[in-house]
């Protein structure tokens, strides 16, 4: 049986990594999406609300679930009884990077294979980074995530800009 990870901080989830969720569900028996809690990165939603948009977006997927970790990746990633973590390769860019990760990875646990995918050309530009850039000032985001994760994003932006109570107008 094959047990595979998908780990990143889904801060929010986007049609890319759905895309990528998808296809590695395809091609393993099961595949747990780990969302990382403790990242470089200040997120925009918190641990519990970046779970909760995944889970309603991988509903209808039998053999994909969805939790959250802390620490090493290649430690949750034993816990799981995963052999394969998945990773999305969006750009030469992404290149550098993630091959000194999937090759740290391997040092420390050789029982771990990272299993890269390419993301789909409809995809390759996009990431929450972008996503989080185009609705902060107001622009239509709804061709990059579902409308649940749509309105959640303009719903913080709009908690973040509402006038605090009290303040003078
Ligand atoms: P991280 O903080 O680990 O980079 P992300 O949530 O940004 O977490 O990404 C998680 C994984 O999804 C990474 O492997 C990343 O390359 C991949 N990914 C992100 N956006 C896309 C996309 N548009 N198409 C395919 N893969 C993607």
């Amino acid at each position: 049986m094959s047990i595979a990870i998908y780990p990143g901080s889904f801060d929010p989830v986007t049609k890319g990594h759905l895309d990528i969720i998808k296809r590695a569900a395809r091609i393993n028996d099961k595949l747990i999406v780990a969302v990382l809690v403790n990242s470089a990165k200040t997120p925009l939603f918190t641990i519990e609300e970046r779970v909760a948009l995944l889970r309603e977006c991988c509903a209808g997927m039998h053999n994909v679930t969805v939790e959250s970790f802390d620490g090493l990746t290649v430690n949750f990633a034993k816990k799981c009884h995963a052999t394969v973590m998945v990773r999305g390769l969006r750009a030469v860019t992404d290149f550098e990077n993630e091959i000194q990760i999937a090759q740290t990875n391997h040092a420390l646990m050789p029982g771990i294979e990272t299993m890269f995918l390419a993301t789909s050309i409809k995809w390759s530009y996009l990431s929450s980074t972008i996503v989080k850039e185009a609705a902060r000032y107001g622009s239509d985001i709804s061709k990059f995530v579902t409308p649940n994760v749509e309105a959640a994003v303009h719903e913080k932006f709009r908690e973040m800009y509402a006038p605090k109570q009290g303040s003078q107008p």
